[in-house]
This record gives structure tokens, sequence and C-alpha cells, in this order.
């Protein structure tokens, strides 16, 4: 019985520039794996996102490739997608938390615990989520123009 549906993407590179210092050409040190949960369309739906680790050849540090986070958050179970779908139901559409939760569950499949949501909203409106998850609609003044 195979009642989800799962991806997988591969950010897997053999070389990175380091995040911290700027050095290039920082070699690769090991593979990550994630597990998302993502928005399912008739069945839950897992992305699996395999990427390559680096460790910067000047100062040491060993950090993911980039890329690999265009899908979540650091440490995150769940999508940006899963994020931004509830965060305009909770937000931008005043739902309730019971209520997202629910149409969460039914039109996407995707289980996601209330108190979970309700860090992201307060992780949210403290901006911590600046240039990763935006929200199209009119909010407040930190609205993005980006099609302007
Ligand atoms: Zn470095």
């Amino acid at each position: 019985m195979n009642r989800t549906r799962e991806v997988e993407v591969q950010y897997i590179k053999k070389y990175a520039i380091c995040p911290k210092c700027g050095a290039k050409r920082c070699g690769r040190h090991s593979i990550g794996r994630r597990r998302l949960r993502d928005l399912g369309q008739e069945k839950p739906l897992i992305c699996r996102v395999i990427y390559s680790k680096h460790k910067c050849k000047e100062c040491k540090w060993i950090f993911s490739n980039p890329k690999s986070e265009i899908f979540a958050i650091k440490r995150g179970r769940f999508t940006l997608s899963v994020m931004r779908e509830a965060l305009k139901c909770l937000i931008e559409c005043g739902m309730t938390y019971e209520k997202t939760k629910q149409h969460l569950l039914k039109n996407y499949h995707v289980k996601v615990p209330i108190p979970t949501m309700n860090d992201w909203v307060i992780n949210f409106e403290a901006e911590k989520y600046k240039g990763t998850i935006s929200l199209e609609a009119r909010y407040g003044s930190t609205k993005k123009k980006e099609f302007v």
C-alpha cells in the first residue's frame, strides 16, 4: 500500500562558495538529506532533498549547499510552500488555526500541528523569514513590490 508520494531533488555540487568568508571552490565534505512534507495532490507528498555539504578551505566552516535551502527553513520539517499556504490562510484570510489545519489536511493532505503554525506566524511577523517567504498580497509595510 503506497499512500504517500515521494519526490526527490538533488543539489549536489563539487565545489561551493563559503557563506562565511567567501572562499571559492570549497570541496565537498559530505552528503546531507532532508525529508520534507510538501503540499500534496490527492495524497500526502514527501519531498526528499539530497544536498552536498562543503568544508571551507580557509575558515574550516562546514556548510550546506545554499540551493538546498530554497525548499525549507533551517531545521524545518515542511516545505516553504506549506508555510506560505498556512501563513496566507492565517494572516491574509484571517482563518483560525483549527480551520487552517483542516484546510491543509483536506486540500493538500498535509498535517501541520497548530503550535508549529503558531511559531510560523510569530516568526513571520517578527520578519524572521524576510527574503525567504513573502506573501504577495497587501500585508502591512513589508510588502515586496516585485512585479511593479
Ligand atoms: Zn570560509
